[in-house]
């Protein structure tokens, strides 16, 4: 499967689609994460905001901080987040994605936060912290090649 990537909310009143392949694909374990979703882990698709279009009249955010999310306002489902210090990108909810399957993701971030029932028995990388680097989070020894 190749770009264009399309996704959407549960209703269909929120739809959206990239146009190439995403630079990002992560679990992330935070807190923040939890609460807005509801699940116990999340997982993100994260591309260029060039490279998206987002439609919808029932999208909703709501800022956390340098956070934003975003949901359907009519479903309710969850879309994605924008993050101030990541300026251009968006990283869209794995589940949102028309094909979820095919974003197999590649890093589990703020594993600090982990719940400790959920076991994910795979190689993946594992962060303490964010899986991307923020401007005022510098994390130089933990970076990888590639990442
Ligand atoms: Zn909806
Ligand atoms: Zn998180």
């Amino acid at each position: 499967m190749t770009a264009p990537h399309t996704g959407g909310c549960r209703c269909g009143a929120v739809r959206f689609e990239a146009s190439v392949e995403p630079h990002h694909i992560s679990y992330c374990h935070c807190g923040d994460c939890r609460r807005a979703s509801g699940a116990p882990v999340s997982a993100f698709v994260g591309f260029m905001t060039d490279q998206i279009t987002l439609n919808g009249k029932s999208l909703k955010s709501y800022r956390n901080g340098p956070v934003e999310r975003s949901f359907c306002g009519v479903c309710g489902s969850p879309i994605a987040y924008v993050d101030k210090r990541l300026a251009d990108q968006i990283y869209f909810m794995l589940g949102a994605m028309d094909m979820p399957a095919y974003f197999r993701p590649t890093v589990h971030a703020h594993v600090r936060e982990q719940l400790p029932f959920l076991h994910m028995p795979d190689a993946l990388p594992r962060e303490l912290k964010t899986s991307v680097p923020r401007p005022d989070q510098p994390r130089p020894d933990q970076q990888r090649p590639g990442e």
